[in-house]
């Protein structure tokens, strides 16, 4: 059987919120990531989607050791990264590599793209001939002009700038690519370019991607899992085409429901704030993270909080709808709302 290339386990960080200049005084918690486990397969897509501080993109960088947890295990190639030293994790940041969001921002503007792609390589005492002529290779790779390789990064536009940043990232030849919502600031007539890039550089090179997005149908377009967060939980976990066409968990069917779709559906846009506006006021401690905007709230909602557990094959959903009692199922919940 396979071995997961990544696995993150029962990962919480807190953040406090502090007053006081002198005298800090803690006035508020919040729960980042709050117990999160999971796998990542050598070159597969998985999808972290959730909104705006549902703790997808602290998870991205607790992976990579940009910020560390308060507790949790993560595994790479089957050592705990986690514990290790700083010397020994710049090891794996050849295996692990970032693009990030915004593509101008990424790049060093007083170097050329050339000495941009080409950093990486230099870092790990590649000669510097060696990385500029790689540099030139990858960025035929990413579909840009080797010759343009002295320019600097405000000569280009944010598709190719992202382009730049993709080839940075592939230098190293890494097993592990980490995409935080890598087309959102682009247009998107460009979006559509840059994640069939992804695509070809994934099946070209078999690398495993985990792809941080707000919108779920990139995710579904994209990714052959799917993760769906909400406040620093996993809410529902499984195959990309199931979460999209039958969604098992209600906060997965409020994000579907509300969101408008500009053709007829076959686009989804991200309105999960509102749901985070009905619960800003009431953060809750105790029981299920979503109750308070869940239309099926129970009594046992508001003491328990419920388990990532399996309920098919391949599907895993958070929430006390599901038990074995019951027999309920994802059917079952997407009936409720059509017959409402
Ligand atoms: Fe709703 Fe309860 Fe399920 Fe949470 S556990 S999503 S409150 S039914």
């Amino acid at each position: 059987m396979t071995q997961p290339l990544l696995s993150a386990r029962n990962i919480h960080l807190t953040y406090s919120t502090t007053t006081g200049l002198i005298r800090k005084k803690n006035v508020a918690t919040t729960k980042a990531v709050d117990g999160v486990s999971f796998d990542i397969y050598p070159g597969e897509t998985v999808g972290l989607v959730g909104g705006s501080g549902s703790g997808k993109s602290t998870l991205a960088r607790i992976i990579t050791r940009l910020i560390e947890p308060d507790s949790g295990e993560v595994w790479f190639d089957g050592e705990l990264i986690t514990e290790i030293s700083p010397d020994r994790m710049r090891l794996y940041r050849r295996d692990i590599q970032v693009v990030f969001q915004d593509p101008l921002h990424s790049l060093n503007p007083r170097r050329t793209i050339g000495e941009s792609i080409a950093r990486p390589l230099l870092n790990f005492s590649t000669p510097k001939k060696v990385a500029l002529a790689k540099a030139r290779e990858l960025m035929e790779v990413v579909g840009l002009n080797p010759d343009s390789v002295s320019r600097y990064p405000h000569e280009f536009s944010g598709g190719q700038c992202q382009r730049i940043a993709i080839a940075r990232a592939l230098a190293l030849e890494p097993r592990l690519l980490i995409l935080d919502e890598p087309v959102s600031a682009l247009d998107v007539s460009v979006q559509a370019q840059i994640l069939n890039l992804l695509k070809e550089l994934q099946k070209r090179f078999g690398i495993a991607f985990l792809f941080v997005s707000h919108d779920l149908g990139i995710v579904r377009y994209m990714c052959d899992r799917t993760l769906v967060m909400y406040r620093g939980q996993i809410m529902e976990s499984g195959m990309s085409d199931d979460i999209h066409d039958l969604p098992g968990h209600p906060f997965t069917r409020n994000f579907i429901d509300t969101i408008l779709t500009m053709d007829g559906g076959a686009r989804w846009l991200e309105v999960a704030s509102r749901i985070e506006d009905v619960e800003g006021t009431q953060m809750t401690t105790e029981g299920c993270v979503f109750q308070a905007a869940c239309t099926h709230a129970m009594p046992q909602c508001r003491v328990t909080t419920p388990e990532l557990r399996s309920v098919d094959d391949s599907r895993s959903v958070a929430c006390h709808l599901y038990n074995e009692e019951t027999g309920f199922s994802p059917s079952d919940l997407n009936s409720k709302y059509q017959g409402e």
